[in-house]
């Protein structure tokens, strides 16, 4: 233990610095070591104290901004990882959002436009061609899309298949359409990494900026809002986003909310289901029910099953849905066989999105023991276009739920791409065609080659057939005689609710 104590003073006149170290032994003062130096040697002595200080400083400084500039660089390599797409090297969302963010603050109501644009089969090439070859694809789509970027054109990798360009002072709404156009004719040129001659379809949703943009994730909501109406729409490629678009994103988020709010407390009837009777075309007996889906807002009334299911569907609701819909047509199959009906079968409409989820069919065991149901009293309805998307998952699944005696319906037979020959490499035991052949009966004054050759051929597979939309008795005349096996439509019944169908079945038997 010691400490250090200097002073100066005059000696011999000489002037003197000295240093005192005091010694401790045992805990005791020892004595005092004096380390004294004449000033002259402690003025040289301090320039060198002076010089090193100053070559120490020097080298911390150094140091310091060695730190610096290297936790700079570090940094900015990961701000332009966190804002670039790693595969295409475009900024991404991320920096499109903090852009759009100082944008809408600096200048609000600046001509300003965001292009959200959607290539429709990228996914698809993924799918057939693998991920590598999709990838070189994308790295061929953005060497087209980079012609566009100019001092007024940003261009951006916003999510996989999506890229947006955000264009600065442009004239009038024309330009934009003209740029989406160009846009979209570059990308459906032939994919030369791919060695096809197929391009690439592109949609592309469009918002002109103005001073009631707030924030950027409502620039994204309605860019995608616009998008999806480009992509529901057969005639344009394109949609810009207006006051009608808004409208109808704030019913469709009061659907949702609803939607939601019943699926987690299921305390309304803002949901039910009916029942459509299914009978056979001579007896015009009740052989089983459709289940279908009714929404009855609280706020908007009734809602049509065409337009919530897509909600459900896009918004992540169709699984919790049609878990309900399944276990509320087996609660009602268990009263009607109670009521002595134990040969009905009600079909119930699956989504394929309910297909292609892994827990599909243990959910759906789980609700048969839950009820107490036997499957052959249980059908599902899938559409024709699910069989396109994911088909070999699709098909395993369709195969076990025919293993375990569900009874699986093509819905809608003829307005899709499948063909009959499709039909016999797949595991289903019925079609259900569609309400427009049916219709086109009455075009055809009653005769109909090609729907009778549909009914013989699909009997000639081993499928049952049945007819959907009969409103009128020609119609059923028609069935009747070549022959399909069960009809449904208005003119055998709408839609029931429970008591209703459950009236109807004991009056068809009475
Ligand atoms: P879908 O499965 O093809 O159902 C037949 C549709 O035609 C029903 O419309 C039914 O009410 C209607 N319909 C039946 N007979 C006639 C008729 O003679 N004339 C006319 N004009 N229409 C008739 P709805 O109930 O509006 O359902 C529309 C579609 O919504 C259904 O078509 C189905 O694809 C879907 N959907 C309904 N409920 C559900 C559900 O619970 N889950 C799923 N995933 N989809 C459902
Ligand atoms: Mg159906
Ligand atoms: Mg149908």
């Amino acid at each position: 233990m010691f400490a250090l104590v200097g002073r100066g003073h005059h000696d011999f006149d000489d002037s003197v610095y000295e240093v005192y170290v005091p010694i401790y032994a045992g805990g005791e003062r020892a004595g005092t070591i004096v380390i004294s130096k004449p000033l002259h040697d402690a003025q040289g002595m301090g320039r060198t104290i002076s010089i090193l200080s100053v070559i120490a400083s020097a080298a911390i400084l150094v140091g310091f901004l060695y730190v610096m500039v290297t936790n700079y660089q570090y940094n900015k390599k990961l701000a332009a990882l966190a804002y670039h797409e790693s595969l295409t090297g475009l900024p991404n969302k991320a920096y499109l959002e903090h852009m759009l963010e100082t944008r809408l603050e600096d200048a609000p109501g600046g001509k300003h436009a965001v292009l959200m644009t959607h290539c429709l089969n990228l996914s698809v090439i993924n799918s057939v061609y693998g991920f590598d070859a999709g990838d070189r694809v994308v790295r061929e789509l953005v060497r087209r899309l980079e012609s566009f970027v100019n001092d007024k054109c940003i261009l951006f990798h916003f999510a996989t298949n999506r890229f947006v360009l955000f264009v600065k002072g442009y004239k009038g709404p024309d330009n934009l359409t003209a740029l989406v156009k160009r846009m979209h004719s570059a990308l459906e040129e032939p994919l030369d990494s791919l060695g096809v001659s197929t391009g690439i379809l592109a949609k592309t949703g469009i918002v002109e900026l103005n001073r009631e943009h707030s924030d950027p994730a409502e620039v994204f909501t309605q860019a995608l809002v616009a998008l999806q109406y480009a992509e529901e729409s057969d005639l344009e490629s394109y949609a810009f986003f207006d006051g009608e678009m808004a409208e109808r994103l704030r019913r469709q988020e009061t659907i949702a909310t609803e939607m939601r709010d019943f699926l987690l407390h299921n305390n309304t009837d803002a949901m039910y289901l009916v029942y459509q009777p299914k009978v056979d075309p001579k007896f015009q007996r009740i052989l089983g029910f459709e289940a279908l889906a009714r929404m009855n807002s609280p706020s908007l009334g009734a809602v049509s099953p065409e337009e919530f299911i897509k909600i459900a569907e896009r918004q992540d609701m169709i699984i919790p849905l049609g878990y309900w819909v399944l276990e509320t047509a087996c609660l009602f199959i268990r009263d009607l066989i109670a009521a002595g009906h134990s040969d009905i079968h009600v079909a119930v409409n699956i989504s394929g999105i309910q297909l292609l989820h892994e827990r599909f069919i243990d959910q759906v065991r789980e609700i048969l023991a839950k009820t107490g149901i036997r499957e052959h009293n249980v059908q599902l309805e899938i559409t024709e276009s699910v069989l396109i998307e994911g088909f070999s998952h699709v098909y395993n699944t369709l195969n076990s739920l025919r293993d375990a005696g569900i009874k699986i319906a093509i819905d809608d037979f003829g307005t899709g791409y499948s063909s009959l020959a499709r039909m016999e490499s797949l595991p289903v035991d019925s079609i259900k065609i569609d309400k427009s052949f049916v219709d086109s009966i009455l075009a055809h004054e009653g005769r109909h080659p090609i729907l009778r050759d549909l009914i013989s051929m699909a009997h000639n597979l081993g499928l049952e057939v049945v007819a959907e939309g009969v409103e009128h008795e020609l119609q059923r005349r028609y069935l009747l005689e070549w022959g399909c096996d069960i009809l449904q439509g208005y003119l055998f019944g709408k839609p029931l609710p429970k008591q209703g169908a459950v009236a109807k079945l004991q009056e068809s038997f009475g």
